[in-house]
């Protein structure tokens, strides 16, 4: 039996630059903390935490006074920045510039355009943290839209601004817009804006070449992970016999009677070092 890595999975480099900050300022000091988990990857944020990275939610932050917080890859709201001004508290910004360049562009749409005649919608997942940070630049006033289930919600009397969470798949996209253009009034305007970062929509096509070469898919991710879904479920449509693997400890061996070959691959928030520890577990506890 054969036991491949996908070379082409792994973090991006908004996760990367993220952890790499978190790292910088752990090797200073021994106590940094962390608004939500660092990376939808429980095993790293254990890593981290080991090295004194501390996770706090949005109630422990609300109190936490005089420390170094931070922000990760998602990016945060204006209102997350004014209260750590308010704790006295001082900011490590891991914001991903892809997603602070998004934040721009929607502030910029929804200061540009009157709110009764202008509706800014967000096509992406509700309460996810980067959503959050999206919305907080409309001052809550966008509407987020899960799918063409959500179309209802919208006034196709009134004009439409649309944009995406970085993390959706383009066909989702794609299919959202031609559902708004049937309904939009002939006499209102409809501006779509793709903002799908490509570090998740250019893996598409590199991981299901990778997962249809093998007989058996290990797909390491957080089951947080938006991107580690949309991956996953690609990857699902070229080859059913795929599992979703988030610590070491979930893998049932059994899984691989009659396997030539084993392909692990993961999302964009997928320390490749969990990958290259579950091949070594599977060579130690499949292979003869
Ligand atoms: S997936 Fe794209 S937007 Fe999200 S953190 Fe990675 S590089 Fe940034």
């Amino acid at each position: 039996m054969i036991v491949e890595i996908d070379t082409n999975s792994g973090f991006c480099f908004g996760v990367v630059t993220a952890i790499h900050k978190a790292e910088e300022e752990l090797d200073k000091s021994d106590k940094l903390h962390c608004l939500g988990a660092i990376v939808h990857n429980s095993m790293e944020v254990r890593r981290l935490e080991e090295k004194g990275l501390v996770t706090i939610d949005r109630d422990m932050f609300d109190h936490l006074h005089g420390q170094k917080i931070l922000f990760r890859a998602h990016g945060e709201p204006p209102s997350t920045y004014i209260q750590a001004k308010k704790n006295n508290l001082t900011i490590i910004d891991a914001t991903c510039p892809v997603v602070l360049n998004l934040q721009k562009r929607i502030r910029k749409a929804y200061l540009a355009s009157d709110s009764q005649q202008t509706q800014i919608v967000i096509y992406g997942k509700k309460a996810h943290a980067e959503v959050n940070g999206l919305v907080g630049q409309t001052d809550g006033n966008a509407i987020v839209i899960e799918g063409v289930e959500d179309l209802s919600k919208l006034d196709y009397s009134k004009n439409i601004c649309l944009f995406s969470q970085t993390t959706k798949s383009i066909e989702g996209f794609n299919k959202i817009v031609a559902e708004i253009q049937k309904r939009m009034d002939s006499d209102k305007t409809f501006v779509f804006n793709d903002t799908i970062c490509r570090q998740v929509a250019n893996r598409i096509p590199k991981i299901i070449n990778f997962v249809a070469r093998h007989d058996l898919i290990l797909f390491v991710s957080g089951r947080e992970s938006s991107n580690g879904k949309v991956l996953f479920d690609e990857c699902k449509k070229v080859n059913s016999n795929i599992y979703m693997i988030s610590d070491l400890d979930e893998v049932d061996y059994t899984i691989f009677e009659g396997v030539k070959s084993v392909g692990i691959c993961g999302a964009t928030s997928t320390p490749k070092w969990l990958m290259e520890e579950l091949k070594q577990k599977i060579e130690q506890n499949v292979i003869p």
